[in-house]
């Protein structure tokens, strides 16, 4: 996934922040949260993130889970790289929260079936699915005490 492509097709303008924000998203391989963000971003402002973060929703280039405890997490969306269709996707993948580290990643695998009658006499908006547990790195440290 080449960042500066990403942008171009989704229609964004390149600006360092938005190139640093896709690249992290990227790498991470995990969702990612504002003060995970802050963190590796160290001369970005919160507006410019807050705004940079809105613009990636709104493109479809990440999607949003907010854990059990309210903390709103950000994931890249995969399908993005195959077919897009703007503002008819939904996110029917469940997601992984360890209640330890609170690691947040998408199961892309774990699929929600939505219901054929749902889908005709009403407007779905948004999935939340959230499996909540000990990630392996948890289970490990655990372990070793
Ligand atoms: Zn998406
Ligand atoms: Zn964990
Ligand atoms: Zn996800």
């Amino acid at each position: 996934m080449n960042v500066e492509e990403t942008l171009k097709k989704v229609g964004l303008r390149l600006t360092d922040t938005r190139k640093a924000v896709l690249s992290l998203f990227i790498d991470a391989n995990k969702a990612l949260s504002h003060s995970d963000l802050e963190e590796k971003l160290a001369d970005c402002d919160k507006v410019t993130l807050y705004r940079t973060l809105s613009s990636f929703l709104e493109k479809d280039l990440i999607h949003k889970i907010v854990n059990p405890d309210g903390v709103a997490f950000f994931a890249l969306c995969k399908h993005h790289e195959h077919t897009h269709h703007a503002h008819t996707h939904l996110h029917n993948h469940g997601h992984f929260v360890c209640k330890i580290c609170k690691e947040t990643r998408c199961i892309e695998d774990f699929e929600i079936e939505i219901p054929t009658n749902l889908l005709l006499n009403s407007q779905i908006d948004e999935i939340s699915v959230v499996l909540q547990g000990t990630c392996s790195n948890c289970i490990k440290i655990q372990n070793r005490v």
